[in-house]
């Protein structure tokens, strides 16, 4: 078992930057783990005190049964590859893969059979003569994470892997990574500020803001419900409407252009004249250009071509906007009136920032789908 366990985990740098909050988070075996977040969040130090590669302020980490907190990076049975991939230029493919194992005194033949098997597994065999310069981003990345496999490690942990590749590229190598890493089994944490990266490769994912986690979840549960407005802005292609207004007497929500239906799990919870936030995705808005009840309306002010689909955006009179996906073919001209009307089982209420569900612990860090 090589499950991962951070028990109020704190990092402080000197200086007095609080850069990791008292975290408490586990990181099951065998899982594909990613730490998402914007800039400064945090990721990288959490990974990096994983790691070993900086010393925890507080608290204590486990891999599996063994406390490794004060232990040295190389004594944690971890692999990292990073942003970089850090090979060294004037070895060869196949040496940089045997590095590690020379650094674990493996014998020379040993090592070069390993390094060359390794090197096989990852399609790189043809290429084990060549030195780094010598390849391609993608074969790069491919090296290096050969490197992090040839030891066998317990943990995989990812800095933004994919970070230097070209989009395509990057397409490719997230399916390679993530069909490798369900093969060998190994649990892997991955840092990135890709939502959509996150999304694709995690089994689950931890949203990161100012060094706490905000929600821990399968990318379905976060995706669809996020916990907070935070979440709910950082995670999406489009990102989600977070309308403001006001609860009616009468099982509504009145926002700029029209009154939408509290949502049921939010109902028991939500109080005639409070100020809410109405979250709805563009997805997950369906679109009239006639007159419907439960819905808002406006006038359109551009349209997009998301290829499939049109990304329209729809102006109330105050000035707000809401933006609707609507299918191929339906697409309404700039300038027309048009109505959006939320799909019931996906629109959700959030109060001071947090989830409004009544069957589920909203506002927590990890609000769980029922
Ligand atoms: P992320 O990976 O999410 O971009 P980091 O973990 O790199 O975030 O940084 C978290 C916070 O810690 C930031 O405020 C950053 O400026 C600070 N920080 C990171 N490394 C150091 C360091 N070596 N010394 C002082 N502050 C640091």
């Amino acid at each position: 078992m090589a499950d991962i366990t951070l028990d109020r985990l704190a990092k402080v740098y000197p200086g007095g930057v609080r850069a990791l909050h008292d975290l408490d988070l586990t990181v099951r075996d065998g899982e594909f783990f990613a730490l998402l977040g914007p800039s400064g969040c945090g990721k990288s130090t959490l990974l990096r005190t994983v790691a070993g590669l900086e010393a925890a302020s507080g608290g204590t980490v486990r891999i599996g049964a063994r406390d490794v907190t004060e232990l040295q990076p190389g004594d944690r049975d971890i692999a990292m590859v990073f942003q970089d991939y850090a090979l060294f230029p004037h070895m060869t493919v196949e040496e940089n893969i045997g590095y590690p194992l020379k650094i674990k005194k493996v014998g020379r033949a040993e090592r070069a059979a390993k390094a060359r098997r390794t090197a096989e597994e990852l399609g790189l065999g043809h290429l084990s003569e060549r030195r780094p310069g010598q390849l391609s981003g993608g074969q790069q990345q491919r090296a290096a994470l050969a490197r992090a496999m040839a030891c066998h490690p317990q943990v995989f942990l990812f800095d933004e892997p994919l970070s230097n590749l070209d989009a395509r590229m990057r397409l490719e190598a997230r399916t390679f990574l993530k069909k490798l890493q369900r093969e060998l089994g190994v649990t892997t944490v991955f840092v990135t500020h890709d939502q959509a990266e996150a999304l694709a490769m995690a089994d689950r994912l931890a949203v990161m803001e100012g060094g706490e986690l905000r929600q821990v979840g399968t990318p379905t549960e976060v995706f669809r419900r996020p916990a907070s407005t935070f979440v709910a802005s950082f995670i999406g292609s489009t990102p989600m409407n977070l309308l403001p207004g006001r609860v009616t007497g009468d099982g509504t929500v009145r926002v700029a252009g029209g009154e939408l239906p509290v949502p049921d799990e939010a109902a028991p919870l939500a109080e005639a004249g409070e100020e809410v936030v109405y979250g709805i995705r563009p997805e997950y808005l369906s679109w009239s250009d006639s007159a419907a009840d439960g819905a808002v309306s406006g006038t359109v002010s551009v349209v997009e071509n998301l290829g499939s689909a049109q990304l329209v955006t729809l102006e109330p009179e105050d000035g707000s906007s809401v933006q609707v996906v609507v299918p191929e073919e339906h697409e309404p001209a700039p300038g027309t009136r048009g109505w959006a009307a939320p799909r019931a089982d996906r629109a959700l209420l959030y109060r001071d920032g947090d989830l409004l569900a009544a069957r589920a612990e909203a506002g927590t860090a990890a609000a769980p789908l029922s």
